[in-house]
């Protein structure tokens, strides 16, 4: 058997199309422009291609980019004062703020200084307690991503088996709380789990989010079940040769063995291609949704959790 490829890249695109329409709908028929601001402290260089797509892919979908450099010396009341302007303005409808921040700063702090109904990551600890409790909340990227694809795969996840590696607050918690939302039975699997294998192998949904470099065995997955695997992980690659510094290429693989893993899966996402392109696309989502609710409009059909 060989697992059917669940297509990150295409799903972004259709998502980014439907917010494309909601964009102009709320142009024409309320003179509205949803806005949003992304914060980077310092230069580390891979947030600053993250920040780069971002902006770029804000102002493909007609919306309103506001980007914020400051240097890695930014005192944490600059950082704040900065967040409360941002908070206050009336074109900004989403805030996110780049994370790792540099050592000095408190992640926590400047987080939940983001006004939670602008807060598009869905980190606020207000948006954390909305979606344990089942309410309405702005919910984590990925997460979400994940789950419209699993949607899309698998149609109603009612009583679905589903088991979720890795209990990090970014990716593992709202996952599970997603699927718990969704009527699945969630199981958490995480460093301290005991005979980790056998329980995934049950899952008839795995989402592997734990960080390490395929991990997830073709064994480890039960026939026929849905992988999505959220991990982004270089490893070496001598069969791709050297760079010219003399040095040997890296390649980016999942959590999950993926040639092991379609033998058994029904369907999996690859690495890269599935799930990252989804986060952006899903930050997007939550950009317009964020500026519908702040406005007292209908939220865009298919873009919420
Ligand atoms: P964290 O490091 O915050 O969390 C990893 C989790 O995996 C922890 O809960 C940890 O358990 C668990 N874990 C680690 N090792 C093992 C093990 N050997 N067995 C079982 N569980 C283990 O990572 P994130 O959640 O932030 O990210 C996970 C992966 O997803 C990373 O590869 C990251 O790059 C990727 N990612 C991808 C995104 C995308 O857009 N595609 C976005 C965000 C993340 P414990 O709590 O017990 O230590």
């Amino acid at each position: 058997m060989s697992a059917d490829l669940i297509d990150g890249k295409a799903f972004a695109a259709t998502i980014r199309e439907k917010v494309a329409g909601h964009v102009s709908r709320l142009a024409e028929d309320h003179a509205l422009k949803p806005g949003l601001a992304v914060v980077l402290v310092g230069e580390d260089p891979a947030s600053q291609v993250y920040v780069r797509n971002k902006a770029r892919q804000t102002a493909e979908v007609g919306m309103a980019s506001f980007e914020h450099r400051l240097p890695v010396e930014t005192s944490e009341a600059t950082l704040l004062g900065l967040i409360a302007q941002l908070n206050a303005a009336p074109e900004v409808h989403g805030i996110l703020v780049q994370l790792p921040l540099p050592g000095h700063l408190d992640s926590d702090l400047v987080i939940n200084a983001i006004a939670p109904e602008k807060d598009v990551d869905g980190f606020h600890i207000s948006n954390v307690g909305l979606l344990a409790t089942g309410q309405k909340a702005m919910v984590p990227c990925t997460p979400l991503g994940c789950l419209m694809m699993l949607r899309a795969r698998c149609g109603d996840l009612s009583g679905k088996r589903a088991v979720v590696l890795g209990r990090s607050n970014i990716v593992g918690k709202p996952m599970a709380q997603l699927l718990l939302r969704d009527s699945c039975t969630v199981t958490i699997a995480h460093s301290r789990t005991r005979e980790i294998e056998a329980v995934c192998r049950q899952a008839e949904i795995l989402v592997a989010a734990v960080g390490r470099a395929q991990m997830v065995r073709g064994d480890w997955i039960g026939e026929g079940a849905t992988v999505i695997d959220v991990g982004i992980n270089r490893i070496a690659a001598p069969e791709l040769g050297l760079r010219e510094d003399g040095a040997v290429k890296t390649r980016l693989v999942g959590d999950v063995a993926f040639d092991e893993a379609i033998e058994r899966a029904g369907a999996i996402t690859p690495v890269p291609g599935g799930v990252g392109p989804m986060t952006i696309a899903c930050l997007l989502a939550n950009t317009v949704t964020a500026c519908c609710r702040m406005n007292g409009l209908p939220e865009p059909e298919g873009l919420t959790a």
